[in-house]
């Protein structure tokens, strides 16, 4: 390719503290590419939405209106947008706002150039369920998120020991995700107040399990044309778990998902410690991040009109629900530190590198995506003056 050899000088190029590239143009192209599946499903939709009935909704907002000494002067009521929903009063989808969006997603960046790294300071994220821009900020919060919690853990629970769990079902069509992820996510609950992890002891609930997270992967297998969701959870338990009698082998997790679950059949259940005491922290995070990985549909080789249908009944049958969650003391301590949830919780400051002092930085750089380049090039550059602690 034929690059302006300025163009080329101007191209992003960030780089984390290993000396990795990170890759942003990978992400927003991959962000650009389920945009424009969301705009084709907004279009494919259209009739069957309006045989149903979709419609939006307003709720009315009141504003008072002020004089300039602070006076009420007047009140303006509006409309503001609530979303889509059916007849039947359920939200539904609303697939041309997120092309729109998704498709605009981290068009600018403006970093902090600290030494010789770059620190995001300003993005525009859209947050949109499933966009890969966005779920690689988000696996980088549950990263950051979770070292914190178990940080905590570690300090005033030294005995807690983290299992790794994956409770799986069956693969389902492609139609039917919507009643699978209805059937397991009830299941999960069912899981977690079983007797079997909460034994009466003298006439008391005992919990097992001490701290939990959980998050839900939906994977898609192209051969057979099927998704396969399946939890991923840590639990926590006290170190003597593994000697007394509450101990569970592989078959006992089996039976009593199969139950919870309601399922007919032996799921696949896959359970294993940490594997080493010191790394504990970085281990759970590390899963706890893996969760949230790139949907991976955008990675096959699938015709578009099958892409559309794939994306389609995913983003349906996610929609409003909880895929990530922490449970117990993991729950308390998110609290106490005033964790957000993670789609509400900030996708700019994703790691410890936000405790750096940026009064050290020289420089602002903002880069915007260039259509034309199909990557990010400089937009302005601001060099800061030296800083005026002597002064
Ligand atoms: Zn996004």
């Amino acid at each position: 390719m034929n690059m302006k050899k300025s163009q080329a000088e101007n191209i992003l190029i960030d780089v984390n503290s290993e000396g990795k590239i990170i890759d942003w143009r990978a992400k927003k192209m991959s962000s650009l590419g389920l945009a424009k599946s969301y705009k084709n499903i907004s279009e494919k939709i259209k009739s069957e939405y309006e045989s149903r009935g979709v419609h939006s909704r307003y709720k009315k907002v009141k504003r008072k209106i002020k004089n300039e000494a602070g006076d009420i002067t007047g009140i303006v009521v509006s409309d503001e947008p609530m979303g889509l929903y059916d007849n039947t009063g359920k939200r539904v989808v609303n697939y041309e706002k997120r092309a729109e969006n998704m498709r605009f997603c981290g068009s600018y960046l403006e970093f902090a150039k600290i030494e010789d790294r770059l620190k995001l300071i300003k993005a525009n994220f859209c947050r949109v369920p499933l966009c890969p821009m966005c779920q690689w900020r988000k696996s980088m919060r549950i990263f950051f998120d979770t070292s914190k919690i178990m940080k905590l853990v570690e300090q005033r629970y030294p005995k807690y020991i983290p299992v790794f769990l994956t409770l799986t079902v069956r693969n389902c069509s492609v139609v039917n995700l919507k009643n699978n992820l209805d059937n397991i996510f009830n299941g999960w609950n069912d899981f977690m107040r079983s007797k079997t992890l909460n034994p009466e002891v003298k006439g008391e609930r005992k919990q097992i399990v001490k701290g939990w997270f959980r998050a839900l992967e939906i994977t898609y297998n192209d051969k057979t044309d099927t998704f396969h969701p399946h939890f991923h959870a840590i639990m926590l338990v006290d170190k003597s778990y593994f000697k007394g009698s509450d101990y569970m082998r592989t078959e006992d997790w089996v039976k009593l998902w199969r139950k919870s679950a309601k399922l007919d059949y032996d799921p696949v259940c896959d359970i294993r410690r940490t594997r080493t005491d010191n790394g504990k922290r970085k281990e759970v995070a590390e899963v706890a991040k893996y969760t949230y990985k790139d949907a991976e549909i955008l990675n096959k080789k699938l015709s578009d009109d099958k892409k559309d249908e794939v994306v389609k009944y995913l983003s349906g049958a996610i929609h409003g629900r909880r895929l990530y969650a922490y449970g117990g003391v993991m729950k308390e301590i998110a609290a106490e530190l005033k964790l957000k949830d993670v789609d509400k919780a900030d996708l700019i400051k994703t790691s410890d590198d936000y405790e750096i002092n940026s009064s050290l930085a020289k420089m602002i750089l903002t880069y915007h995506w260039n259509v034309g380049v199909s990557n990010y090039t400089l937009a302005k550059k601001i060099e800061l003056a030296e800083s005026d602690d002597n002064a």
